[in-house]
């Protein structure tokens, strides 16, 4: 009842025999001893994951009967439940009910922050700090098992390179190098180095795999892709996850090769578990186990038991598990110890998690306070937020403006509390959220501020209606769009700088939120043209949750700051930049389109046999007629209220070999007026192998900070790994021959350079 009212190590390997391979933890005698007394039932139950609502419900289902089923021992974890007397109540179901008193792990989508939200993934990860975003997930895993949760559908890594998808908002972008070291930073700040401490979470890296290479940018579309690109490509940032130790993989919606990845044993057995060595546990997405029988692979039973068969271990809220192994098993499709070592993991994440040494571990009734949303953690939040910012342009050096100035804050988003948090902060809080007219009011005491709305975020209801499923995010005034754009206009006219916060509404992006438009909505488009018209300096706070097409505006004499969806602090992160507290770092992690039919488009692309000449039209080239190949702004752009300039590269050898690392050193120098942090990028191309080699690829980066008129010396290493990739069959190997090197402050580095290897 209590349930429906709040809703919602060691491994030996053993061997490979003709591919199969059998991979266990060395045996953990409290699971052992729990196996040897459960039935076929209870190990079946242990399998089952529901939510009995109240969350995000991302399916039609929600789990009905909840309570019932934890006492009967059919069910090995909730999500949804939160708070550690409801946890406690929870587990209390299990342990006091259940006949074999196993607890429940309890799980939630901590995204981006529990309480005390941060920016939207793809935002943080154009801070390119990787102790940062390891220090903010650490302080996701402390809030959220303050409240009970001890497992994160955290982080999501699939690699993106089609801003139509929605979902992009939640991962770190296109690239699998920056994306593998987000990966990393991510499980080691969730788990740290003791998974039993009450403190950390077991991570669960989704979705596996390729999900962000949905066809056409459509959520849930198929996905078709060939081996090599995945290996090279795709598949990196789970497999640095797994390498980090996660505990736990999410399945992908998506089928692979005609399998969808819930019931694809190539993906999960072969791949994840006997090449990578993954020892945790694999659960579906929600109900993917049973959207298998819309992929048309048969009915509940049979795609059950496939799942089961490739090495899928917890089945989310589809009940296909509970309600037809056990049939399966009779009917000699699948076998008992399948089922067995499938409970097993289960049991074995609740050992390492210190569940079965004490069910309440994670129910500290006096943690909440001390932990949530703490004076610390949303003092770190705005700082993760203004790092995350990427100035785009900076027209007359608009930014930064004068604490005194006199400021029309103008647009849709600049008094818009619903829409700070951005996609999927289900535990989060809009209305703690700070405006950016807040923020101002905080940061900038002495301005005179006018604010006024503009525009509407968009002015089509029947689009605003399917964006608005979790409430009013797009308001649509009363007042008609001409009084709002007058009232701007004036309010421009009266003021000695604009600045215009603009942009998507938060569920413009994340889940089932594609678009094959991804402009700025032309309601606020109009805004921006009137603004800019009255002459005054401009400047754009861009929010968004995915790259946007935004060429018009980018040719106009403005200043563009992008701020994503900046989290719990967001006005007052933005007033840090936009006043100059803060001198923006951030660097894109996502090629920006000059217009929708450039998709998809990423900086390590291949060079053809046709390249086109770079400034002439040329017939027979590869090219558009009517656009060119480059994208509007590129990966690993990012301006500053400062200057750097590169130069004097250097190489410490000019031949090495496939046992030899290599460094790479750049004097970096701040040029202008500011203090400031620049990132230094390393791109590498492997002039000749085997398989055609992408024209650059990210390889290295380094983060510093310089005082103005400071030089620094960044030294960055390539490894061997570095100079690897997978070939045709697959093997991850160097080969001998040429490699040019570019070091530079965006993904067009020019400063070069080249070795080889022998
Ligand atoms: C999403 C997952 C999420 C799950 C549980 C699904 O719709 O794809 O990312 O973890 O719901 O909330």
């Amino acid at each position: 009842m209590i349930l429906k009212k709040y809703h919602i190590i060691f491994l030996f390997q053993l061997f490979v025999v003709g591919g199969l391979l059998s991979q266990t933890r060395e045996s953990i005698p409290e699971v052992e001893a729990l196996l040897k007394q459960m039935t076929i039932d209870e190990k079946i139950g242990q399998l089952n994951l529901l939510t009995p609502g109240g969350g995000v419900a991302t399916g039609s289902v929600v789990s009905e009967n909840v309570e019932a089923k934890i006492k009967a021992g059919q069910v090995g974890g909730l999500f949804g439940v939160s708070g550690p007397e409801r946890v406690r109540m929870a587990q209390k179901l299990a342990v006091e009910h259940s006949r074999l008193k196993i607890p429940l792990l309890i799980g939630s989508d901590v995204i981006h922050g529990y309480k005390t939200t941060y920016p939207i993934p793809l935002g943080l990860s154009c801070s390119w700090d990787m102790d940062l975003i390891e220090q903010a997930a650490r302080m996701a895993a402390t809030e959220a098992t303050a409240d009970g949760i001890m497992w994160n559908f955290s982080p999501m890594v699939d690699i993106a390179r089609d801003p139509r998808w929605g979902r992009i908002a939640e991962g770190a972008g296109e690239d699998p190098f920056l994306g593998s070291a987000v990966a990393k930073a991510m499980v080691k700040g969730y788990q740290a180095d003791d998974l039993a401490a009450p403190n950390t979470m077991l991570a669960c890296v989704k979705h596996m795999a390729l999900y962000g290479a949905a066809e056409a940018g459509r959520d849930y579309h198929s996905v078709d892709m060939g081996k090599v690109k995945m290996f090279n490509q795709y598949l990196p940032p789970y497999k640095a996850a797994v390498d980090a130790g996660v505990a736990c993989v999410m399945t992908s919606f998506n089928d692979i090769d005609g399998i969808p990845a819930t019931g694809n044993k190539w993906l999960l057995t072969d791949l994840l578990r006997n090449r990578w060595g993954f020892k945790g546990f694999v659960i579906s997405d929600y109900t993917s186990v049973n959207e298998m029988i819309m992929h048309g692979l048969g009915d509940l039973q049979a795609v059950s038991a496939l799942a089961l068969k490739a090495g899928l271990d917890m089945d989310m809220v589809g009940e296909g598990f509970l309600t037809t192994l056990k049939k399966s098993l009779e009917a000699g499709n699948i076998t008992e110890d399948e089922i067995t070592q499938a409970c097993r993991r289960v049991l074995e994440a609740k050992h390492v998690s210190g569940l079965l040494k004490d069910p309440y571990r994670y129910s500290d009734e006096k943690r909440p306070k001390k932990d949530i949303l703490t004076k610390e953690n949303r003092a770190f939040a705005r700082k993760l937020a203004a790092r995350s910012f990427v100035l785009f342009k900076n027209h007359d050096q608009i930014l930064p403006l004068k604490k005194e100035a006199k400021i029309a804050l103008v647009g849709p988003l600049a008094d818009s509390r619903k829409n700070m948090l951005g996609t999927w902060a289900p535990t989060g809080d809009t209305k703690l959220a700070v405006t950016i007219l807040e923020g101002f009011k905080n940061v900038a005491p002495s301005a005179t501020i006018s604010h006024v709305k503009g525009a509407n975020i968009s002015d089509d209801p029947e689009f605003a209606k399917k964006v608005n499923v979790f409430g009013p995010r797009i308001v649509i005034d009363e007042r008609s769009p001409e009084t709002l754009l007058q009232e701007a206009v004036e309010a421009a006219n009266a003021s000695d700088v604009v600045v215009a916060i603009v942009g998507e509404a938060t569920e413009m992006s994340g889940e089932a939120a594609s678009r094959t438009d991804i402009s700025i909505p032309e309601s606020q488009k109009k805004l921006i043209r009137a603004l800019v018209a009255t002459g005054k300096p401009v400047a754009l706070v861009l929010m968004s949750g995915r790259p946007l097409t935004i060429s018009e505006e980018f040719e106009m004499p403005v200043a563009i700051l992008q701020v994503w969806h900046p989290g719990v602090e967001a006005g007052n992160a933005v007033a840090d930049v936009v006043f100059g507290d803060y001198n923006p770092s951030g660097k894109l992690t996502t090629t920006w389109p000059r217009n929708v039919g450039q998709i998809p488009i990423y900086h390590s692309v291949k060079n053809t046999g046709r390249p086109a000449p770079k400034d002439k039209f040329d017939k027979f080239k590869s090219h558009y007629l009517d656009a060119p190949n480059t994208p509007l702004i590129p990966f690993g752009h990012g301006l500053s209220y400062t200057t750097f300039e590169c130069t004097d590269l250097k190489l410490d050898k000019s031949n090495i070999s496939e046992r030899e690392s290599i460094e790479i050193s750049v004097t970096v120098k701040n040029t202008g007026n500011f203090d400031g942090e620049e990132v230094v990028q390393l791109y590498l191309r492997d002039v000749v192998r085997s398989i055609t080699p992408p024209i650059r690829q990210l390889k290295g980066f380094k983060k510093v900070f310089l005082k103005k008129g400071e030089s620094k010396t960044v030294t960055i290493t390539l490894t061997p790994d570095d100079l690897k990739f997978y070939n045709s069959t697959l093997e991850f190997v160097s080969e001998p021959g040429e490699f040019e090197v570019f070091v530079g402050t965006d993904s067009n580095a020019s400063l070069q350079k080249t070795f080889m290897l022998r």
